[in-house]
């Protein structure tokens, strides 16, 4: 697979290039110089597979000249095991549940591929990841690095400034994860790595990879849910069937969008962010204009300039696509506790980020069309909240959940928001 810098189109690479180097030269975005169409026969076929040797065939359209099919098979049986429910709502929605993996976020999904392509294509050379977070990637990335041969993993947070059950996530693994607190903020955390990345020392001694949201590789596995989700609503809906995306930096869109230039069937896509609703006012009124970012209960969608965006824009240039293609609202934390209220009358419990998805599609949906919400984290995840807002106690099945205890077994070294710090536990990894 090619792809092709899309502020240097002359900047080409191959797609492990592409995992490898994150981002091109003038922090452009690699962007498939080819982009795979399954035929109607291809799609109907598909769609009747099994999850996991479906999902080989979509990647292996896109990577057959890089990794052979059974690796890609392979693969998937250890990343994506995990289910992906779809449970009915009401009548006309039902929501893609992709909050089963290990990290409780569909991160999972992206970032455990990657877990096992890195190794790989780096021939088990020993690689350092190196992750700033605000809560959820930071435990995505670290879950799925764990344990992996010749992958140290540094995630940097800010002290005092996560959860309790996020702290849990990155910092009781140990073995080869490396959590950091940084005595500062989510900013100074992205700073020093994007510091850690130009440095020379650093550079000079060890490979280090960001697997962040815009790493081809999370991109590209993420498509695969899309599938499973219209595999999983009657065929007779499929044909009138609208997706609604909750969206942060537009990584889970741009999938979507993917998933539809193959083929799939997707009628629309809707847009739900917050308040930080730069793209939703974009294509309203066609103005790009960032505003500060403001905090809000879906944290993880606080963002105000999604780093995706320009491949979007790309993929809509180079399919002739109109704008409206993608429905969009922006939802304010009062109604988003309304929705979560609402929902809940049909006995489901959701979290913020889900909320949202749901409230822009039910406000979007036409009496002819069939909507699937996009459901982005668990509720367990956001429990507090979910109590408040319904003043009620709830008690949800997490057997399964590592951090139902409540307890931090292992600490995180603490230090300051400076390079020289940060530099000298990189180096003293290798
Ligand atoms: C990361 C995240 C999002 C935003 O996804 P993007 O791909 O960045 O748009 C939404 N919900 C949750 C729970 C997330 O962790």
């Amino acid at each position: 697979m090619k792809l092709y810098n899309i502020n240097n189109h002359n900047e080409q690479v191959s797609f492990c290039e592409a995992v490898i180097k994150g981002l091109g030269s003038n922090k452009g975005l690699f962007f498939p110089e080819n982009l795979p169409i399954f035929s109607d026969k291809e799609i109907s076929d598909l769609l009747e597979m099994d999850f996991i040797n479906r999902s080989a065939k979509i990647l292996y359209a896109y990577l057959h000249d890089e990794i052979p099919f059974t690796q890609i098979l392979n693969f998937l049986k250890i990343a994506f095991n995990f289910s992906v429910p779809v449970v009915k709502i009401n009548h006309n929605i039902s929501i893609l549940e992709l909050f089963h993996g290990p990290t409780l976020a569909f991160k999972d999904f992206g970032c455990r591929f990657l877990a096992q392509i890195i190794p790989e294509i780096t021939n088990n050379k020993l690689t350092i990841i190196l992750t700033a977070t605000s809560g959820d990637t930071g435990a995505a990335v670290a879950n799925a690095f764990h344990n992996i041969d010749n992958i140290k993993v540094i995630i940097l947070y800010p002290y005092k400034k996560i959860s309790i059950f996020q702290e849990q996530l990155i910092c009781n693994l140990g073995n080869n994860i490396y959590p950091l607190a940084v005595e500062g903020n989510f900013d100074d955390c992205q700073y020093l790595v994007k510091e850690a990345f130009d440095d020379k020392k650093i550079k000079k001694s060890v490979k280090l990879n960001s697997a962040n949201s815009i790493n081809i590789g999370r991109l590209l596995a993420q498509i695969c849910y899309y599938f499973e989700g219209v595999s999983k609503i009657p065929i007779f809906l499929r044909k009138k069937l609208v997706v609604s995306v909750p969206c942060g930096n537009f990584g889970n869109l741009m999938a979507g969008l993917l998933a539809k230039s193959l083929g799939l069937p997707i009628k629309r896509l809707i847009v739900a962010t917050n308040v930080n609703n730069t793209v939703p006012r974009y294509l309203k009124s066609g103005k790009w204009s960032p505003q500060p970012t403001i905090s809000t209960i879906s944290n993880s969608m606080d963002i105000s300039t999604p780093n995706n965006w320009p491949r979007i824009k790309e993929l809509f240039l180079r399919k002739d696509w109109k704008w409206n293609l993608l429905g969009s609202g922006a939802v304010s934390d009062k109604e988003t506790c309304e929705t979560i209220r609402e929902v809940n009358k049909s006995n489901y419990i959701t979290e913020p980020h889900t909320a949202i998805s749901y409230r822009v599609l039910k406000n979007k949906l036409q009496d002819d069309e069939f909507g699937l919400c996009i459901s982005t984290a668990h509720p367990v995840k956001f429990l507090d909240t979910i109590e408040k807002i319904l003043g009620k106690k709830i008690s949800i099945n997490s057997e399964k959940f590592l951090f139902s205890k409540n307890c931090l077994s292992k600490k995180a070294k603490i230090i300051p928001a400076n390079l020289n710090d940060l530099r000298k536990v990189i180096l003293s990894l290798n």
